[in-house]
Protein backbone atom coordinates (compact mmCIF):
# COMPACT_ATOMS: atom_id res chain seq x y z
CA UNK A 1 0.00 0.00 0.00
CA UNK A 2 1.38 3.33 -1.06
CA UNK A 3 1.41 6.00 1.52
CA UNK A 4 2.56 9.71 1.28
CA UNK A 5 6.11 8.48 2.18
CA UNK A 6 6.59 6.43 -0.37
CA UNK A 7 5.48 9.44 -2.97
CA UNK A 8 8.61 11.72 -3.90
CA UNK A 9 8.36 15.53 -3.96
CA UNK A 10 9.76 18.04 -6.29
CA UNK A 11 13.02 18.19 -5.89
CA UNK A 12 13.75 14.59 -6.53
CA UNK A 13 15.42 13.77 -9.80
CA UNK A 14 13.33 11.19 -11.04
CA UNK A 15 10.47 13.77 -11.62
CA UNK A 16 12.49 15.40 -14.05
CA UNK A 17 13.67 12.27 -15.54
CA UNK A 18 11.83 10.93 -18.78
CA UNK A 19 10.51 7.68 -17.30
CA UNK A 20 11.36 4.10 -19.77
CA UNK A 21 8.61 2.61 -21.75
CA UNK A 22 6.85 -1.01 -19.55
CA UNK A 23 8.11 -3.78 -21.17
CA UNK A 24 5.36 -6.05 -22.52
CA UNK A 25 3.65 -8.52 -21.46
CA UNK A 26 3.75 -6.39 -18.41
CA UNK A 27 5.12 -8.36 -15.68
CA UNK A 28 4.13 -9.44 -12.14
CA UNK A 29 6.04 -6.30 -10.66
CA UNK A 30 5.27 -3.64 -12.93
CA UNK A 31 1.32 -4.68 -12.69
CA UNK A 32 1.01 -4.67 -8.59
CA UNK A 33 2.92 -1.13 -9.53
CA UNK A 34 0.16 -0.01 -11.39
CA UNK A 35 -2.40 -1.63 -9.48
CA UNK A 36 -0.96 0.41 -6.37
CA UNK A 37 -0.99 3.84 -8.26
CA UNK A 38 -4.88 3.00 -8.45
CA UNK A 39 -5.22 1.78 -4.97
CA UNK A 40 -3.90 4.84 -3.37
CA UNK A 41 -5.87 7.03 -5.42
CA UNK A 42 -9.28 5.22 -4.48
CA UNK A 43 -8.22 4.94 -1.09
CA UNK A 44 -7.29 8.80 -1.14
CA UNK A 45 -10.66 9.96 -1.94
CA UNK A 46 -11.95 7.64 0.90
CA UNK A 47 -12.70 10.09 3.84
CA UNK A 48 -12.20 6.90 6.63
CA UNK A 49 -8.90 5.32 4.71
CA UNK A 50 -7.52 8.72 3.78
CA UNK A 51 -7.68 9.92 7.61
CA UNK A 52 -6.48 6.66 9.26
CA UNK A 53 -3.53 6.65 6.81
CA UNK A 54 -2.83 9.94 6.31
CA UNK A 55 -2.80 10.24 2.94
CA UNK A 56 -4.04 13.31 0.58
CA UNK A 57 -6.64 13.60 -1.59
CA UNK A 58 -5.87 12.92 -5.00
CA UNK A 59 -7.44 11.83 -8.72
CA UNK A 60 -4.17 10.53 -10.15
CA UNK A 61 -0.96 9.00 -9.27
CA UNK A 62 2.07 8.40 -11.92
CA UNK A 63 5.02 5.39 -11.20
CA UNK A 64 7.77 7.96 -11.13
CA UNK A 65 6.03 10.26 -7.99
CA UNK A 66 6.79 6.73 -6.42
CA UNK A 67 10.29 6.56 -7.54
CA UNK A 68 9.41 4.25 -10.67
CA UNK A 69 10.89 5.93 -13.66
CA UNK A 70 8.14 3.69 -15.86
CA UNK A 71 5.46 4.88 -18.16
CA UNK A 72 2.47 4.12 -15.96
CA UNK A 73 -0.06 6.44 -13.66
CA UNK A 74 -3.54 5.56 -12.78
CA UNK A 75 -6.53 8.02 -12.39
CA UNK A 76 -9.99 7.96 -10.66
CA UNK A 77 -11.43 10.95 -11.70
CA UNK A 78 -15.55 11.75 -11.74
CA UNK A 79 -16.10 14.16 -14.33
CA UNK A 80 -18.68 17.34 -13.68
CA UNK A 81 -21.70 15.42 -15.21
CA UNK A 82 -20.74 12.22 -12.32
CA UNK A 83 -19.49 9.98 -14.89
CA UNK A 84 -16.38 7.90 -13.32
CA UNK A 85 -12.84 7.78 -15.44
CA UNK A 86 -11.07 4.64 -13.46
CA UNK A 87 -7.91 3.73 -15.17
CA UNK A 88 -4.54 2.06 -14.98
CA UNK A 89 -2.95 2.99 -18.05
CA UNK A 90 0.66 1.83 -19.52
CA UNK A 91 2.93 3.05 -22.68
CA UNK A 92 0.55 6.37 -23.41
CA UNK A 93 0.35 8.21 -26.31
CA UNK A 94 -1.29 11.35 -27.18
CA UNK A 95 -2.68 10.91 -30.56
CA UNK A 96 -4.15 13.77 -31.15
CA UNK A 97 -5.18 17.14 -29.31
CA UNK A 98 -7.56 19.86 -29.45
CA UNK A 99 -6.66 23.28 -30.27
CA UNK A 100 -8.65 24.69 -27.65
CA UNK A 101 -6.32 25.16 -24.19
CA UNK A 102 -8.15 25.46 -21.19
CA UNK A 103 -7.26 25.69 -17.63
CA UNK A 104 -8.24 24.81 -14.01
CA UNK A 105 -9.32 28.08 -12.54
CA UNK A 106 -8.01 26.70 -9.03
CA UNK A 107 -4.81 26.28 -10.46
CA UNK A 108 -3.12 22.58 -10.43
CA UNK A 109 -1.76 20.47 -7.44
CA UNK A 110 0.08 18.15 -7.10
CA UNK A 111 1.03 14.90 -4.44
CA UNK A 112 4.66 15.40 -4.99
CA UNK A 113 4.48 19.45 -4.59
CA UNK A 114 4.09 20.21 -0.73
CA UNK A 115 3.44 24.26 -1.66
CA UNK A 116 0.35 26.06 -2.40
CA UNK A 117 1.53 27.57 -6.00
CA UNK A 118 0.27 29.95 -8.04
CA UNK A 119 -0.62 30.20 -11.49
CA UNK A 120 -2.66 28.43 -13.85
CA UNK A 121 -1.71 25.38 -16.33
CA UNK A 122 -2.53 25.36 -19.87
CA UNK A 123 -3.91 21.94 -21.26
CA UNK A 124 -5.73 21.06 -24.04
CA UNK A 125 -9.41 20.52 -24.15
CA UNK A 126 -9.48 17.14 -25.40
CA UNK A 127 -6.83 14.42 -26.15
CA UNK A 128 -7.36 11.32 -27.95
CA UNK A 129 -4.57 8.84 -26.85
CA UNK A 130 -3.26 4.92 -27.66
CA UNK A 131 -2.07 2.97 -24.22
CA UNK A 132 -2.46 -0.36 -22.69
CA UNK A 133 -5.21 0.13 -20.25
CA UNK A 134 -6.24 -2.80 -17.25
CA UNK A 135 -9.57 -4.32 -18.59
CA UNK A 136 -10.96 -5.69 -15.43
CA UNK A 137 -12.77 -8.54 -17.78
CA UNK A 138 -9.89 -9.95 -19.46
CA UNK A 139 -7.49 -9.26 -16.58
CA UNK A 140 -4.98 -7.92 -18.99
CA UNK A 141 -3.58 -5.05 -20.18
CA UNK A 142 -5.37 -4.54 -23.46
CA UNK A 143 -4.30 -1.95 -26.47
CA UNK A 144 -6.86 0.67 -26.32
CA UNK A 145 -7.41 3.91 -28.26
CA UNK A 146 -10.04 6.82 -26.81
CA UNK A 147 -10.48 10.20 -25.94
CA UNK A 148 -11.14 12.66 -23.03
CA UNK A 149 -12.39 16.28 -22.99
CA UNK A 150 -12.77 18.29 -20.09
CA UNK A 151 -11.53 17.42 -15.83
CA UNK A 152 -10.61 13.72 -16.72
CA UNK A 153 -8.21 14.82 -20.22
CA UNK A 154 -6.80 17.70 -17.87
CA UNK A 155 -5.79 14.73 -15.38
CA UNK A 156 -4.40 12.37 -17.98
CA UNK A 157 -2.25 15.59 -19.34
CA UNK A 158 -1.06 16.36 -16.10
CA UNK A 159 0.07 12.64 -15.24
CA UNK A 160 1.28 11.98 -18.55
CA UNK A 161 3.41 15.07 -17.99
CA UNK A 162 5.02 13.48 -15.19
CA UNK A 163 5.98 10.49 -17.26
CA UNK A 164 8.01 12.73 -19.58
CA UNK A 165 9.39 14.31 -16.21
CA UNK A 166 7.72 17.64 -16.45
CA UNK A 167 5.82 19.14 -13.29
CA UNK A 168 3.39 21.51 -13.89
CA UNK A 169 5.20 23.74 -11.43
CA UNK A 170 7.27 24.61 -14.91
CA UNK A 171 4.14 25.65 -16.26
CA UNK A 172 2.64 27.98 -14.29
CA UNK A 173 0.96 31.32 -15.69
CA UNK A 174 -0.48 34.31 -14.88
CA UNK A 175 -2.80 34.75 -17.75
CA UNK A 176 -2.83 32.21 -20.93
CA UNK A 177 -4.30 34.50 -23.91
CA UNK A 178 -7.36 32.77 -25.59
CA UNK A 179 -7.46 29.97 -23.03
CA UNK A 180 -10.91 29.37 -21.29
CA UNK A 181 -11.41 28.27 -17.46
CA UNK A 182 -12.69 24.87 -17.14
CA UNK A 183 -14.60 25.25 -13.72
CA UNK A 184 -14.75 27.64 -11.08
CA UNK A 185 -12.55 27.33 -7.89
CA UNK A 186 -11.40 24.13 -8.51
CA UNK A 187 -8.84 22.45 -7.28
CA UNK A 188 -7.20 18.92 -8.40
CA UNK A 189 -4.50 16.95 -6.69
CA UNK A 190 -2.71 15.07 -8.88
ZN1 LIG B 1 1.40 15.48 -10.23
Amino acid sequence: MILMKDIIREGHPTLTTVAKPVKMPVSDLDRKTAFSLLQYVINSQDDEISAKYGLRPGVGLAAPQINVSKRMFAMHVHDMDGTLYSMIVVNPKITSKSPEIVFLNGGEGCLSVDRETEGITPRHKSISYECYVYDLQQNDFVLRKGSLSGYPATVFQHEYDHLDGIMYTTKLYVDIPGAKPLFDELEIET
